[in-house]
């Protein structure tokens, strides 16, 4: 199992502090390294890993989960959500940041242990649906495929995903994949109300082409168009697919100490966007002179 393991443990999705230098695979032992779980604020939760984000929103008519990430990852989610004093198979809705492997492999195995239904963003459904082999970037690449699994409801740019009063906004933020979502919901903590934001990924990965791409032609603008997104959203509370974006373990850290206000952070989310927008910018203007 650990070989297995060891073997998926590729980058599918950027490190935010760390530009890949190749597009060589690398190793991730942290996506598999148990983290507490823990409450953000209001109903949402972190039950994912060290390295790749989950998160519980509770309702009295049953759960939502993001993110089902490797198959490995199953039962420290499952355990995360115990812990916090709920039942796993009390998951409805299943959503995901986007069809990447380390968010998504697992996603068929969640549905048959829970009965959730599978809710994707419509241009990441054919990815999805596929096993990963429509992926652009890596529909080629046998260790970044998983099971083929069944959207139940697929989803467009603004839709609502709503549960025991609760509403999740499903934003479309493309590039990093073609149907990337990023979500918003508001929570509330001790009579304060709090916007939070989910980025998907505005990452480019190593070895994308942003120029003359022909299996996806539309990339740079999709993520012009995502920046656009991410500067106009409101936020508070800063999450993301995968903790390194928002600084999960630091903040972890200072929540034990000063509760959910060490968790909001505007200031750190809009110099997180522009940075990955730099990053994207020099990366594009790179290509362009020597595509
Ligand atoms: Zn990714």
């Amino acid at each position: 199992m650990r070989n297995r393991v060891s073997w998926l443990l590729i980058v599918a999705c950027g490190v935010a502090r760390q530009p890949a230098p190749s597009s060589q695979p690398q190793a991730n032992p942290d996506w598999t390294e148990p983290f507490p779980a823990f409450k953000i604020a209001g109903n949402l939760y972190y039950v994912g890993s060290k390295g790749l984000a989950n998160y519980l929103i509770t309702t009295p008519q049953g759960h939502i989960l993001i993110n089902s990430d490797l198959e490995a990852n199953v039962p420290l989610i499952r355990a995360s959500v115990e812990k916090l004093g709920f039942k796993f198979t009390d998951i409805k809705i299943l959503l995901i940041s986007h069809a990447h492997w380390d968010h998504d492999a697992a996603s068929d195995t969640i549905k048959k242990l829970t009965g959730a239904r599978y809710m994707v963003m419509d241009a990441d459904v054919p990815v999805v649906e596929s096993g990963g082999k429509e992926d652009f970037q890596y529909g080629n690449s046998a260790a970044m495929l998983y099971p083929a699994t069944k959207v139940d409801r697929v989803l467009h740019d603004g839709d609502e995903v709503t549960l025991g009063g609760t509403v999740l906004v499903a934003h479309l933020t493309p590039g990093h994949t073609k149907g990337c979502t990023t979500w918003t919901l508001r929570v509330g903590e001790a009579g304060r109300s709090y916007n939070v934001v989910i980025v998907g990924s505005p990452n480019v990965n190593a070895g994308y082409r942003l120029v003359a791409n022909t299996a996806y032609p539309g990339i740079a603008a999709d993520y012009e168009r995502t920046f656009q997104v991410l500067k106009a959203l409101p936020c508070d509370i800063f999450l993301g697919a995968h903790g390194s974006y928002f600084g999960l373990e630091a903040k972890y850290a200072r929540l034990q100490e000063a509760g959910t206000g060490a968790l909001v952070d505007p200031e750190g989310y809009k110099k997180f966007v522009s940075e990955r927008e730099q990053a994207f910018r020099t990366e594009l203007a790179k290509q362009k002179t020597a595509p």
